[in-house]
């Protein structure tokens, strides 16, 4: 007998960080292999799953803020949308805590199982007797994962794909070894045939994620490294920017440094999380900086790597960051002028080192701090983007929004760095990479023309 296919629908908010954005595309992979199919707007959707983050205090409000949202859509006759949590937030404080804590929701699951999320929603419905979805046949491709990346990715071109998870260090005010547990690699086989498959869809920017890339393979069996699986990358004919996210700034060495230089298909662009320069602050933190040491660090990439981005993210008003060392890191970031640079506020976390860390700074003055080191990149950043200014260069376009594209040069990463506005003479494809003139330059954007005579 024919069964008839009942459409279930399902959205994805994914929060947090360029992990969060892979297991969320594993996520749907799942979904969509048991028959659910995908569609962008939550309010619309039967089935809300939310791929939440813990990182910090901010990004548990914004949590909390996005279960009760997706709460709020529920029809109290039809029961949906079927509300779930996944992610960091339920993996630090456990599934059956935050189920009853929040009993509007109706299921929440560890992202280890996020490739069974499609089983999961489907034994949940089952238990309450809702009708379920009808499989779908996707026999031509070699796995969900990769048929995914067809479906969401390769509109604009770009992916990212996670080469490890867990991280060995302890940052006094980090919960993710806690959670995420050890350092552990995805063997190079495996990402080169996500990568090729990728790439054969359409995707034409590689963005490698981890907590940190450099100990990539030394945990594997034969050991492998960084720029071993960097190499193979580089022979994937279609992909034509591999970008690095992010590589811990005491480890950057010649070897990673010099293979970016020699290799093309390496973006120009590197992300060293520093966090502090003062030496007490960074003690505390339990790192192993100091600011000398990253002054020649960013002399020698800029050495090493002509033409390149530099990005860096700081936490201001950690436990004991008085004027003195506020002021030091202002100066600093006033003379090594990097590229970009993201600033978080310290937030208190509980089983963290740095939650038992006296000398607290109140949040009026974080929020001044931050205000103060803004005002001063922001100047940092216009000067850089000005030198632009007349040069033909490489842009991805991603987005077109009324005739106008949007994209990026290489020496900025999808979502936290500028943008470049591109007006163009002729239509231009999503996910595709053109030669344009910059005309002029913002605080943190780029206009742009492309001219294909
Ligand atoms: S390097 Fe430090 S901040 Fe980064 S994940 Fe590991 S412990 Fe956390």
């Amino acid at each position: 007998m024919k069964t008839e296919a009942v459409e279930i629908s399902f959205a994805i908010i994914t929060l947090g960080c360029d992990k969060n954005k892979v297991d969320s595309e594993i996520i749907a992979a799942s979904m969509t292999e048991a028959g659910f199919t995908q569609i962008e707007q939550p309010e619309k959707a039967q089935i809300v799953i939310i791929n939440t983050c813990s990182f910090i205090q901010p990004a548990i409000i914004e949590t909390l803020d996005t279960l009760f949202a997706a709460i709020g859509y529920k029809d109290e006759k039809s029961g949906y949308p079927i509300v779930a949590a996944c992610g960091c937030f339920v993996d630090r404080y456990g599934s059956e805590f935050i189920t009853n804590q929040i009993p509007e929701l109706d299921l929440s699951f560890s992202i280890q199982n996020g490739s069974k999320a499609g089983m999961i929603l489907s034994s949940y419905l089952s238990s309450r007797n809702l009708p379920q979805p009808t499989i779908q046949e996707y026999a031509n491709l070699p796995s969900s994962y990769l048929q995914l990346s067809e479906a969401t990715m390769i509109k604009r071109g770009v992916a990212f794909i996670r080469i490890s998870d867990g991280c060995n260090k302890s940052c006094s005010f980090c919960t993710i070894p806690s959670f995420k547990g050890k350092h552990r690699s995805v063997p190079s086989e495996k990402i080169l045939q996500i990568c090729s498959t990728k790439a054969r869809l359409g995707i034409k920017e590689l963005n490698l994620v981890a907590q940190d890339l450099l100990p990539y393979g030394s945990d594997l069996q034969p050991p492998q490294s960084l720029t071993g699986l960097l190499g193979r990358l580089n022979t994937i004919p279609e992909v034509e920017w591999i970008r690095l996210l992010y590589l811990y700034p005491d480890f950057v060495d010649m070897e990673i440094l010099e293979f970016i230089a020699a290799n093309p298909k390496m973006v120009k662009y590197l992300d060293i999380p520093m966090q502090h320069i003062h030496p007490k602050i960074l003690r505390a933190m339990n790192r192993p900086g100091n600011p000398e040491k990253y002054i020649r660090l960013i002399e020698n990439i800029r050495r090493t790597v002509p033409d390149v981005a530099i990005r860096s993210s700081f936490i201001l008003g950690y436990p004991g960051e008085g004027d003195d060392e506020f002021t030091e890191l202002k100066h600093f970031i006033q003379e090594i002028k990097l590229n970009h640079i993201g600033i978080f506020l310290y937030a208190d976390e509980e089983k963290t080192k740095a939650f038992a860390q006296k000398s607290k700074v109140d949040s009026q003055t974080v929020e001044e701090r931050r205000d103060k080191i803004m005002m001063v990149q922001q100047e940092i950043s216009q000067n850089h983007l000005a030198r632009l200014v007349g040069r033909t260069i490489p842009v991805l376009i991603e987005e077109e929004i009324n005739g106008e594209y949007v994209g990026r040069t290489q020496w900025d990463a999808p979502e936290v760095d500028g943008q470049t506005f591109v007006l163009s003479n002729e239509p231009l494809q999503k996910g595709r990479i053109y030669s344009v003139e910059i005309t002029e330059s913002l605080d943190y954007d780029l206009l742009a023309e492309y001219r294909s005579y």
